[in-house]
């Protein structure tokens, strides 16, 4: 059975990602910048509100670029990262123009400066910028943050920003599955819960395509954890693409709260329709609750 098990891996390709990102990724980070750096003249950086402000825009930049990369059909991660590199330098930069223009709109009555003039113009925002710096423009229990404190918090606003959104920018596609004889993503569905595991042999071996191991897990419920989760992934159109990603689900402890952890083992695992069927029938035969059924064939074993 182990012959037939093949480790998937992304073709690279890039299909028509880069058309979809330039003309739909660039108007809608504007949008993104333009609502984050709105906000931010009205709200500066003085606690947890901005904190988780700067880390949703960073993230809404990253994943609209992940979503506009699936419907490309991008298959190279390395593109989506530097996709999501160039976009958060971009929505930075934007950020900081609506930024301006909406702190000189709201300090100077009259002034004609609009959006489209300070994008055209960066040395003018680069002078503005360290103008605001120097003198400070907000205040943190009573005192003026400016200088190397303000120019801090910039550098790792704008860190957190690019950072986030190259981090983010596969989400939404680097655990599917692409057929690429058909030319589209593979569907995923529940498949089953199989006894959890966490021997670092047993894990490897599944991550190499050795399904003798799987085959050897008593099934549990699929409300069970820890378990070992078998997703099962189909091409919507042929039976030439499909097999299962497995996954470690447990829970961990984050500050007392006992959260689930789902961890891929390995890369996902391309299998042959009768093997894949093979794998839920078997399973399901070993299922403990036995009971249940009307039992064939006696299973005592002390
Ligand atoms: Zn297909």
């Amino acid at each position: 059975m182990s012959g037939s098990a093949i480790a998937y891996k992304h073709s690279g390709r890039i299909g028509t990602s880069p058309l979809i990102i330039f003309f739909l990724g660039i108007p809608s980070t504007m949008i993104l910048g333009f609502i984050y750096g709105y906000i931010s003249v009205y709200n500066p950086m003085t606690g947890f509100f901005s904190l988780l402000l700067i880390f949703l825009f960073a993230c809404a930049v990253g994943i609209q670029i992940s979503l506009l990369g699936k419907i490309g059909k991008c298959r190279n991660m390395l593109f989506l990262h530097l996709s999501g590199f160039i976009l958060g330098v971009f929505a930075v930069y934007y950020s900081w123009v609506v930024f301006l223009y909406t702190f000189a709109n709201r300090s100077m009555d009259g002034n004609d400066v609009t959006i489209f003039w300070l994008i055209l113009h960066p040395g003018i925002m680069w002078d503005l910028i360290c103008a605001i710096g120097k003198e400070g423009w907000f205040e943190i229990s009573g005192s003026k943050i400016k200088g190397g404190l303000l120019w801090a918090a910039w550098i790792g606003e704008a860190l957190c920003i690019i950072i986030a959104s190259t981090v983010s920018a596969i989400f939404m596609v680097k655990e599917k599955i692409f057929c690429e004889d058909c030319y589209r993503w593979c569907d995923e569905k529940d498949g089953i819960s199989l006894e959890f595991i966490e021997d670092q042999e047993s894990l490897d071996a599944i991550a190499s395509g050795n399904m003798d191991i799987i085959m050897s897990l008593p099934k549990i419920s699929a409300t069970q954890c820890p378990q070992t989760n078998c997703e099962v992934f189909k091409c919507p159109k042929c039976s030439n693409t499909m097999g299962f990603n497995f996954r470690q689900f447990f829970q961990v402890d984050v500050r007392g709260t006992m959260t689930l952890t789902k961890k891929l083992i390995g890369h996902p695992i391309l299998l042959e329709a009768d093997v894949l069927e093979e794998i839920l029938s078997k399973n399901i035969l070993e299922e403990p609750e036995a009971g249940k059924r009307e039992s064939t064939e006696p299973e005592e074993e002390v």
